[in-house]
């Protein structure tokens, strides 16, 4: 079998940071000359490129323009490449990665996300392992050509995620990310394992690319003691189309007459959907009335989606141009394998 050609599209973030001998302070590595610094990449795959953003960004500025040109470079290279590495800064990147998921369809080719806690150069860097291993992975094939992991992932402290089911829960360990609802794609040791069973598989079609997206779209976190002026202005905002409320347990709110007179009326006029702050498990509107009476107030349950992948999935549908009522139908159902 001819070995894979793997694009590194780096958009900036902490992995590509190395020390300047000259001025002893982190600056961006140059990737073009990423097999001079890490040769073992050969041994995966065949030809390794590089693109990177100009400018380089922190994570914390990425934005939907910023995924919409991480879509486009996929798009553009898909012919050329069996595979794709996007190399990001870890703040986030569970977010990035849930909206290139909604983004790109009918995917035959890997996607693997990664980054770092310790910039690339450092002596204990993580980098060094999540870079190798995102681009094994990305080139990795089965037998009859196809590739292993034709989805939108996160390769992360030994373990490959579905990009749409994580979050970052670590500012500072190594295993930044977790997948709390769903088991990992891959794990990595003295070999890779990888758990086929779940990994979404090509449907045939050639890739289609959406850029639309909509941003119009608020969270509202729930706690006790929130106000009837806070709770007014998120659900009742001019310019939101769409509400995440992030509701207790099972997807329960405060029974306060105002709070669900207020959740009533938005829901007359906007798309609220009830996801859980719990970090692992799923909303149940129907085990108790505080879940009830949202499900009966026209709230649409986001089941056990995280909040970064209902957030990239609003934006995405709410820019389809489609109605409201078949944004509510379509955001019952998993997409791409987020709920
Ligand atoms: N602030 C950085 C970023 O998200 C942290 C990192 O790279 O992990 O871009």
């Amino acid at each position: 079998m001819t070995k894979s050609a793997v694009l590194i599209i780096y958009t900036g973030g902490t992995i590509g940071m190395k020390t300047d001998p000259r001025v002893g302070a982190l600056r961006p590595f140059d990737f073009s000359q990423i097999l001079e610094e890490v040769p073992e990449l050969l041994k995966f795959a065949g030809t390794i490129d590089s693109y990177s953003f100009d400018p380089l960004i922190d994570s914390s500025d990425i934005d939907p323009a910023m995924w919409q040109k991480m879509a486009r470079v996929i798009q553009e290279k898909y012919d050329q490449y069996d595979g794709f590495v996007v190399l990001h800064g870890t703040d986030t990147m569970s977010y990035s990665a849930s909206a290139l998921s909604f983004m790109l369809h009918n995917l035959a080719k890997p996607v693997i996300f990664t980054g770092s806690q310790l910039p690339v150069g450092a002596p204990r860097t993580d980098g060094k392992e999540n870079l190798v291993s995102a681009v094994e992975i990305a080139a990795a094939k089965n037998p009859d050509g196809s590739a292993r992991v034709p989805e939108v992932a996160i390769y992360f402290g030994s373990k490959l995620m579905r990009g749409n089911r994580t979050t970052k829960v670590n500012a500072e360990s190594f295993e930044a990310f977790r997948s709390p609802n769903l088991e990992p794609l891959a794990e990595t040791g003295i070999n890779i394992r990888y758990n086929d069973a779940i990994i979404r598989k090509w449907n045939g079609k050639p890739l289609e690319v959406s850029l639309g997206l909509d941003t119009r779209v608020s969270i509202l976190k729930i706690h006790p003691g929130i106000t009837p002026q806070v709770v007014r202005n998120i659900l009742l905002g001019p310019e939101t189309r769409a509400v995440i409320i992030e509701t207790y347990g099972a997807g329960n709110a405060p029974s306060a007459a105002w709070f669900m007179d207020l959740v009533r009326e938005a829901a007359r006029e906007k798309i609220l959907v009830n996801v859980t702050q719990c970090p692992a498990g799923t909303v149940d509107m129907d085990l108790y009335a505080t879940g009830k009476q949202m499900k009966e107030a026209g709230v649409v349950s986001g089941f056990d989606s995280t909040t970064e992948a209902m957030l990239a999935k609003l934006f995405h549908l709410l820019g389809a141009g489609i109605s409201d009522a078949e944004v509510k139908a379509k955001l019952v159902l998993s997409l791409k394998g987020e709920v």
